[in-house]
């Protein structure tokens, strides 16, 4: 099932699951209040009688985390590579995963435009990424049993300010800038997505193919990421994890290509679909 978060015309925003052409109304008020619910109380749910043709809906951000996005640093060899070739470093892969995060304040909807400011950032970068949904608030998940916690996967950009990325040491500032955490359009949920380490990630910026890679490259897969995680530190349903970016962002290319005004940006994930997104730089 695809899972989205939509708004109509009159300014209403619920959750809706999409049937063909048509969006079918979920009953919560909202994605993550639905996703919160124990799998046998979200069946019930499901019969909203209201059918919307999805020409008349505007997609919004699929789920509006509560707090900050999860990402993980250099989790695919070839960016890894690229990135301690750019930056000058010698390439160093850790024994266990980069978290960091990005403030919600962040997130865009598929197909807006994102507002980057010219005199915050030079450097405005594209990763395309796989993020992953928790379902179920958990600690201390095994990596056997963590498909129990996911709720489902969405597509991804970790739109980067590099200069900022750099000057401040902690990632943090040059990856929660307004507008830099697109997601959506819609989150696939997990049993139709079945092997989440075999789908093809591909990113094009104005129709031309930058990144283009396979999920069986993560260094660190799911099943890992959520156990590091959750060690010790409880996750919540609606949580996201944004699992890396493979090899060909902006900054590591020769000469380095950083976003301008007018650029499209495609994050194509097989099995999820494309999400797009405009940028205006000003
Ligand atoms: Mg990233």
């Amino acid at each position: 099932m695809r899972f989205v978060t939509f708004r109509t015309a009159d300014g209403r925003v619920r959750p809706g699951v999409i049937e063909g052409d048509a969006v079918r109304t979920i009953s919560t008020s909202t994605l993550l209040e639905y996703i919160a619910l124990a799998p046998h109380e979200r069946v019930a749910w499901h019969s909203g009688d209201e059918v919307i043709p999805l020409a008349n809906v505007t997609l919004d951000a699929p789920v509006r985390p509560l707090r900050n996005i999860f990402c993980v640093g250099r989790n695919y060899l070839e960016h890894a590579k690229e990135g301690a070739r750019a930056s000058g470093r010698e390439l160093k892969l850790p024994d266990v995963p980069t978290f960091f995060t990005k403030a919600p304040t962040a997130i865009a909807a598929p197909d807006a435009t994102l507002h980057l400011e010219a005199n915050v950032s030079n450097e405005h970068d594209f990763e395309a990424e796989l993020a992953v949904v928790i379902g179920a608030r958990c600690k201390g998940v095994k990596e056997a049993d963590a498909h129990a916690v996911i709720f489902g996967y969405t597509a991804f950009n970790d739109v980067t300010a590099r200069d900022l990325q750099r000057a401040h040491v902690q990632w943090f500032k040059g990856k929660s800038l307004d507008d830099s955490a697109p997601i959506g359009p819609w989150i696939v949920s997990a049993d139709e997505i079945g092997d989440p380490h075999a789908l093809d990630i591909a990113f094009r910026l104005n129709g031309v193919e930058k990144q283009h890679s396979k999920t069986s490259n993560m260094i660190f897969r799911i099943p890992r990421l959520i156990a590091e995680l959750s060690k010790g530190m409880t996750l919540e349903a609606g949580d996201v994890i944004a699992t890396g970016t493979p090899e060909g962002v902006g900054f590591a290319r020769t000469p380095p290509e950083f976003l301008r005004d007018g650029d499209v940006m495609e994050v194509d994930i097989e099995k999820i679909g494309v999400l797009k997104n405009r940028i205006s730089i000003a």
